[in-house]
């Protein structure tokens, strides 16, 4: 959470933590420098999952599968999670710890860049879970809401960078400004967007949610 990093603290200490697995890999992502969902992040997707039942979860960003095993272990029985994936150094570990731990098989890892795995997809999602390149919601957007069902659910995580998105462009290092101009593109389009309901969240690194409606 942005606003005050005591009021985070205080949230996380109450939360009883996952299957011990799933704080083993939690624990070595952060250890090998694999950016992963923060713990209230964590918290949030595990009260959706129980509260929406979702049973077709589409992932865009894997990294080594942390939260997509999180999904697998935390959604119904018959749920199915697709995960994408384009990091070379990262494919075979989550393809490994899928192997190890994703004892129902409920995850399918595809291998590739999302602007070009979305554009050949055709399933219909009811819940899609945006955490890749924060510069690229704004393009993975359109193929988002063609594989979304009618009251399906986006979640998108990262939307605030630490407070960075609400900050004068000139405010950001020069490196940044594409990135924050195109998540300010991408706020401004799911927020007028008339087919969708959104809310922005100062949960975690800052998540919204849309509504397909
Ligand atoms: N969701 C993961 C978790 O919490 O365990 C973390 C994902 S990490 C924040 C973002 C991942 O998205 C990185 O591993 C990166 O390589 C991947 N990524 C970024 N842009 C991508 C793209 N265009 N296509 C596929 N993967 C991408």
């Amino acid at each position: 959470m942005i606003s005050d990093e005591r009021i985070s603290t205080f949230i996380n200490s109450l939360d009883q933590g996952n299957e011990p697995f799933l704080d083993e890999l939690e624990r070595k992502s952060l250890a090998d420098d694999v950016p992963i969902i923060r713990k209230d992040t964590q918290s949030f997707i595990r009260f959706l999952l129980r509260q929406n039942h979702p049973k077709n979860i589409l992932e865009v960003g894997c990294a080594v599968g942390f939260s997509a095993l999180l999904m697998a272990t935390y959604s119904d029985l018959d749920t199915k999670i697709t995960t994408i994936e384009k990091f070379e150094k990262r494919i075979p570990v989550a393809h490994e710890n899928f192997d190890k731990y994703d004892v129902n098989k409920k995850i399918t890892l595809l291998e590739g860049d999302a602007a070009d795995i979305l554009a050949g997809l055709s399933g219909q999602y009811d819940f899609i879970f945006m955490d890749a390149a924060k510069g690229q919601y704004i393009n993975f957007l359109p193929d988002c809401k063609r594989l979304l069902v009618k009251g399906g659910l986006l979640l998108s995580d990262n939307v605030l960078q630490d407070g960075d998105v609400m900050e004068s462009r000139f405010a950001v290092t020069r490196r940044n400004r594409t990135i924050h101009e195109r998540m300010r593109e991408y706020l401004f389009a799911i927020k007028h967007d008339p087919e969708l309901e959104s809310v922005i969240l100062n949960v975690g690194d800052g998540m919204a949610m849309s509504l397909k409606l």
